[in-house]
């Protein structure tokens, strides 16, 4: 019999199950995503307490059994998050951070770095609610294509290699490219293209912003290139 697994996790889902329990949707540092059930979590004096709801950071205690899904024997609060949750524009970026961890990240593959990556973007809405803002959501995401290994090709043309101008951006040849090669591919505005340079080389809390259309052509690299490379389709960040 193996003993339990204590782990940090960020609980990314929280669904209901039977007359009292919960299935959590758990994401670790070295086990990938997870899912687990807490037995009587909804019971008024559940020893859980409200430790098991969306974006808490936790040290688990969880026991492995015959099926897939662990059982969570014990849990602490590392951070709470709850000035987060006390308005509609963080709570919703939040969201938007865990689900697209879920949908790239869906399996038990270790990555250490999306876990810190998740970990201090709900550090930064809990701090700040200034940091609910599409240029943040964008940059977090772009970070979670560099760590799948899916990140956009910047430097040269995806398909040709040529260093100049690189005035369009292909999902599917999976980066910026030049004129010649430009079939299939959209327009990458100027202010696009430092946007996605200037969200991988720098820290999420100083995440680039930019005007809307900016953004707009922004979203569609990284949607493209989830899509293309990782079969994932990722919630829209901006409104229609
Ligand atoms: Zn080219």
């Amino acid at each position: 019999m193996p003993g339990p697994l204590r782990t940090e996790a960020i609980v990314l889902r929280s669904i209901r199950y039977g007359e009292a329990d919960r299935i959590l949707h758990l994401y670790t540092p070295d086990r990938g995503r997870l899912s687990a059930i807490a037995k009587g979590a909804r019971r008024a004096r559940s020893r859980f307490g409200a430790r098991l709801e969306p974006f808490f950071h936790v040290r688990a205690v969880l026991h492995e059994g015959r099926s897939e899904l662990l059982t969570v024997t014990g849990v602490d609060t590392i951070a709470a998050h709850r000035r987060l949750r006390e308005q509609a524009a963080t709570l919703d970026s939040a969201a938007r951070a865990c689900d697209a961890v879920a949908r790239l990240f869906e399996t038990a593959d270790p990555h250490p770095e999306v876990f810190r990556l998740l970990a201090n973007e709900l550090g930064l809405l809990e701090a700040d609610p200034a940091h609910a803002r599409p240029g943040n959501g964008l940059a977090f995401r772009l970070k979670l294509l560099l760590a799948a290994g899916i990140v956009p090709q910047l430097a040269a043309c995806a398909v040709c290699g040529e260093t100049e101008h690189l005035n369009g951006f292909s999902g599917a040849a999976g980066g910026v490219v030049c004129g010649a090669c430009e079939a299939g591919a959209f327009s990458l505005s100027e202010d696009a293209y430092r946007f996605l340079v200037g969200a991988l080389g720098s820290p999420l809390a100083r995440a680039p912003d930019g005007a809307e259309l900016t953004l707009r052509q922004v979203e569609r690299a990284i949607g493209d290139t989830a899509e293309h490379h990782a079969h994932v389709r990722l919630r829209p960040l901006l409104a229609a």
